[in-house]
């Protein structure tokens, strides 16, 4: 009987804390989706209703900046880890481990991320990795998911779309990251501001349809913040230097408490990503972390 007593109170006191815990976010659910070089040049151009709904609904800048070089690993980490290269130490194309020693580790060995953050903030909150390139999996601290996934299957895009969309409604992540490797490839094989670097953003954007679709049958569109962005943009068959089709990216982010049709005029840099996904979890940024929340976003 004792113990009885002691389950019920235990129980009430943790659904009393997770109830307090969810009370300080500014939503439930947080849905980030990567497109691998976007350049936000191909923004006006591209056929994305998907994507320009999220916009015309919330707030959005394509001035984004990418970090230096204008390569994936070393922005992706930026986007994750709050701070540029010089920090992290993540500096190329392909990093996997810092080249420069990481300023600072968390328990995990790796220079503190979101996902991390959110996890020692919420030991229980379901954190969610979907990419289709395992270089994603070596920048996010994947001992920090709950749920971490390489797509390996072909043709990735719509095997990535469907495990994202199972994933959401069976576990109503707090934080998923659904990260596609493309328009890159086709910005390297085709070309970027090409008709075939059209057609696949196009195809991109009735995933992103697809995966708001799934946060809508599982009951969480109240509850939940979309961001689409990319890592870096690309020119010609390429991308690594110091243009702006490969320095700038869009950054979109809409949802619960966010903002309508607001272009913002503030700068924002790639490691600005985690501190707004921080802010929106009411996480307490590292002191290790240079990034900005875009704080003017929100209502
Ligand atoms: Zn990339």
């Amino acid at each position: 009987m004792k113990i009885g007593k002691l389950f019920f109170a235990l129980a009430f006191l943790m659904l009393f804390a997770d109830a307090s815990m969810a009370a300080k976010w500014k939503a439930k659910h947080v849905v980030l989706i990567g497109l691998d070089g976007w350049g936000a040049y191909s923004v006006e151009k591209a056929e994305m209703p998907n994507v320009k709904k999220l916009m015309a609904e919330g707030s959005y800048t394509l001035k984004k900046r990418s970090v230096l070089p204008s390569s994936s690993a070393v922005n992706w980490a930026s986007m994750y880890m709050g701070a540029g290269p010089e920090l992290h130490g993540y500096t190329e194309w392909g990093s996997q481990t810092p080249e420069l020693p990481s300023r600072v580790v968390n328990k995990n060995g790796i220079f503190p991320t979101v996902f991390s953050l959110l996890r020692e903030s919420d030991p229980k909150a379901e954190i969610g990795c979907i990419c289709e390139w395992a270089g994603i999996r070596y920048v996010c601290d994947t001992l920090a998911l709950s749920y971490d996934k390489h797509i390996t299957d072909k043709p990735q895009n719509p095997a990535t779309t469907k495990c994202a969309v199972e994933y959401i409604k069976r576990a109503h992540p707090a934080l998923v990251n659904i990260v596609f490797d493309e328009p890159d490839h086709v910005g390297h094989a085709e070309g970027h501001d090409t008709p075939a670097y059209y057609e696949k953003l196009k195809e991109l954007d009735g995933y992103v349809g697809q995966i708001i679709q799934a946060v809508k049958d599982a009951g969480m569109s109240d509850e939940t913040i979309f961001i689409v962005t990319a890592d870096h943009g690309g020119i010609k068959k390429g991308h690594g230097g110091k243009t702006m089709e490969e320095m700038e990216t869009a950054f979109i982010i809409s949802g619960k408490g966010v903002k309508k049709g607001y272009e913002f005029e503030e700068s924002m840099m790639q490691f600005d990503c985690a501190s707004t996904i921080a802010y929106i979890f009411g996480l307490k940024q590292p002191q290790v972390w240079i990034g900005r929340p875009m704080v003017q976003v929100f209502k």
